[in-house]
C-alpha cells in the first residue's frame, strides 16, 4: 500500500527510481497547494537511495491525517487552476467581443441618380465586412456587389455598373 511521504525541504525536490519506472516531485515544505505531500509507491520504500534520504531528514512519512489533508488541498488547487483555465477560455471565445452595433450606411445606388444611397444601417460590427451594406429597399442587388480594391483598401463595389465618379 502506497505511503504518503513530505519533503522536508525548502525547495522541490526529486527522486527517481529508473529500474521501477518511478519519478515523483515534490514542492517545497508548506506548498500552499500541498504539492510537499506525494503518495509513494511501495517499491520506492525498497529503494536504498530513497530510504537513505528520508532516514537523512529530506523526506518523511506523514500520518493517513496529514495525507488526506494535503490531498484535499491539491484537489482545492487544481479545481482553481481549472477554473481558471475555463474562464480565460471563455473569455477568449466571449460572443460580447467584436458584437458591438455599429452604424453604416447603405452603398446602394442614390435614387437622385449619382453617389450612393446613405440610408443608416444597423449591423454588428464583427459581421461588418461580410456582405455589402445595403438597406432593405437595395438589398436585391446584393449580387451586383463584389469585393474589390479601391485605394489600397478592400471594399464592396458594384461590380456591373462603374461608379460614375471614376469615368
Ligand atoms: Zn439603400
Amino acid at each position: 500500500m502506497p505511503v504518503a511521504v513530505r519533503n522536508l525541504e525548502d525547495g522541490p525536490a526529486v527522486f527517481s527510481d529508473l529500474d521501477n519506472g518511478i519519478q515523483l516531485e515534490w514542492q517545497g515544505k508548506g506548498d500552499g497547494a500541498g504539492e510537499d505531500v506525494q503518495y509513494v509507491p511501495d517499491a520506492l520504500m525498497q529503494n536504498i537511495a530513497f530510504t537513505k534520504a528520508m532516514r537523512n531528514g529530506i523526506f518523511a512519512l506523514v500520518t493517513e491525517d496529514e495525507a488526506i489533508e494535503a490531498v484535499a488541498q491539491q484537489q482545492v488547487s487544481q479545481e482553481a487552476k481549472r477554473a481558471d483555465a475555463a474562464s480565460s477560455a471563455r473569455a477568449t471565445l466571449s460572443p460580447e467581443v467584436d458584437n458591438d452595433l455599429i452604424q453604416v450606411n447603405c452603398i446602394g445606388p442614390s435614387t437622385r441618380g449619382t453617389g450612393t444611397c446613405g440610408e443608416p444601417l444597423t449591423v454588428r460590427a464583427k459581421a461588418s465586412g461580410d456582405a455589402p451594406h445595403l438597406c432593405p429597399r437595395h438589398k436585391a442587388l446584393v449580387s451586383q456587389y463584389a469585393l474589390a480594391e479601391v485605394n489600397g483598401t478592400i471594399t464592396w463595389v458594384r461590380a456591373t455598373v462603374a461608379p460614375r465618379e471614376s469615368q
